[in-house]
């Protein structure tokens, strides 16, 4: 499977908690950035191509209009061979989304929408500097069912400042009231350079504590599993059959094309990212300059590890026999005792020639990654 990314850098606001390449006050841009943007998918030199699974993010795609999304998708589908059932998605800002456009959008083939919620509580969601309510996220899912939306996915995030079980057990409830198809449950980031990591180094920001976190994902875990929802990946859970298309194809670490400012790519063992700001994107497109920030040819054992690092995110685990022939390298060998001291720790098991993390290994992914880096 292959897929394309595109890249949508404008909000109306930048959230407390957002290192994302997002940018707020930009209007004058959008007009020649949406110009660029089509420039860049007319250069591609993948034209022609087959690609599965599509994915507008952001940023806020649903900044821009209906018709101009439309107009981006319709473009794709002229440059490149878009599969018939391929998945189409579009994030949305549940406080940027109109009817009509909802409608257009669905018109012109996007068929999945994941709806930024994060938090069903009007006081999380000011203190993370949301520009939506509770309220706006109700309707939101509304008009896209009435659109005719039949895959949506509402992003929620835990383990926010002053969040107490209940309130995320609250979160929960409300987004599985909507019934939506497919749930993202990610815990807080604290990343450098954004209003929240400022106040948490001056002490000013109080996180819920590491065993109300850990409460905090295995309540997810429950109150899913219970409404019928399968957890696929450590922070992703569906119905059956409505996993993401277009995650998995990076959590199996296969091709896929990115464009916009800041876009990554990996192709034929290549991957490159896009120059970030939305300013000089359009200045380099203008004047047919590259757009390359940087690259990298990945070879040896990092596709192997990286693999490995992406595959364990998901439930179904990695076969290392599969691993063996697509890489041409002894993977069981190699990591044989790297594999034995994380299954004794506790963190992996093993069935056959697949590995997987356990219940326990799902909270120390990161470290399970690096001591196949190690290696
Ligand atoms: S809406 Fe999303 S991308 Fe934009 S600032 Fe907020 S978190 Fe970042």
């Amino acid at each position: 499977m292959q897929g394309i990314y595109i890249h949508i850098p404008f909000c109306h606001r930048k959230c407390g908690y957002c290192d994302f390449n997002s940018y707020a006050s930009l209007d004058t841009l959008v007009k020649p950035f949406v110009e660029a943007l089509h420039r860049e998918i007319a250069q591609s030199p993948y034209a022609g191509e087959r690609f599965d699974t599509l994915f507008f993010g952001g940023g806020t795609p649903t900044y821009l209009s209906g018709e101009t999304l439309a107009g981006i998708l319709e473009h794709l589908r002229r440059q490149f061979d878009i599969a018939s059932d391929a998945e189409i998605t579009c994030e949305a800002n549940p406080g940027s989304v109109s009817r009509e456009q909802l409608r257009t959008m669905r018109h012109a083939g996007f068929n999945r929408l994941s709806f930024g919620v994060q938090s069903f509580d009007p006081d999380e969601l000011r203190r993370m500097e949301r520009i939506h309510t509770p309220e706006d996220v109700v309707q939101g899912v509304e008009w896209a069912r009435a659109a005719g939306f039949e895959n949506l996915n509402l992003d929620l995030i835990f383990a926010l400042p002053c969040q107490t079980l209940e309130r995320w057990e609250s979160n929960l409830r409300q987004a599985i009231a909507l019934q939506p198809e497919h749930l993202s449950l990610y815990a807080l980031m604290l990343e450098p350079n954004t209003r929240f990591y400022h106040l948490y180094q001056k002490g000013k920001l109080r996180l819920p504590d590491d065993e109300t976190q850990v409460a905090m994902f295995r309540l997810a875990q429950q109150l899913t599993a219970q409404a019928g929802y399968r957890q696929y990946e450590i922070s992703n859970y569906s119905r059956r059959g409505y996993e993401c298309r277009h995650n998995l194809i990076y959590w199996r670490n296969e091709p896929y094309l990115g464009f916009g400012p800041g876009a990554v790519s990996y192709m034929g063992g290549k991957r490159w990212t896009n120059i970030k700001h939305p300013r000089e994107y359009i200045r380099r497109i203008q004047s047919g300059e590259p757009l390359e920030l940087e690259w990298e040819r990945l070879s040896g054992w990092d596709p192997v590890a990286e693999t490995l690092m992406l595959g364990l995110r998901m439930l179904e685990g990695v076969d290392l026999t599969t691993l063996e022939a697509r890489f041409g390298l002894p993977v069981r060998e190699h990591y044989a005792e790297t594999i034995h001291k994380l299954i004794q720790r506790g963190w992996l098991e093993r069935q056959g020639d697949t590995i997987r993390l356990t219940q326990e290994g799902l909270l120390w992914h990161s470290e399970v990654a690096l001591a196949f880096f190690k290696e």
